[in-house]
C-alpha cells in the first residue's frame, strides 16, 4: 500500500496529494484515519471506522482530494469446483 492510500468499513480511501492543499478538515473530522504528513498532505492509514463518518469526511473536503473505492476483500467468494447437480 502506498503513502496516502487507507482501507477502512468495506471502503478504500484513496488521496489525490496533487489536489490536497493540507487544509486538514478531514484529519481533524476522523483523526484515526487521516493525518498530515512531513509534506502537509493527507495520509490516510488502514483502521475500520464508522461508514458514514468517512463518507462525510471525504464529502467535506473542500478540494475533493479524497476518493471512497470498495475494497478488494468484499469480492464474491471464489467458486469450490464442487457440482451442484
Ligand atoms: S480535507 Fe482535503 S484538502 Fe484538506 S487535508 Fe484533507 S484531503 Fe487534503
Amino acid at each position: 500500500m502506498s503513502a496516502g492510500d487507507g482501507a477502512t468499513a468495506g471502503l478504500r480511501a484513496i488521496v489525490d496529494r496533487a489536489e490536497c492543499f493540507g487544509f486538514g478538515y478531514c484529519a481533524e473530522a476522523l483523526p484515526a484515519v487521516f493525518h498530515l504528513d512531513a509534506e502537509g498532505k493527507s495520509v490516510a492509514t488502514d483502521v475500520e471506522v464508522d461508514r458514514a463518518l468517512l463518507l462525510r469526511a471525504a464529502d467535506d473536503c473542500p478540494r475533493a482530494a479524497i476518493s471512497l473505492l470498495p475494497t478488494a476483500g468484499r469480492m464474491p467468494d471464489a467458486p469450490s469446483g464442487e457440482p451442484t447437480a
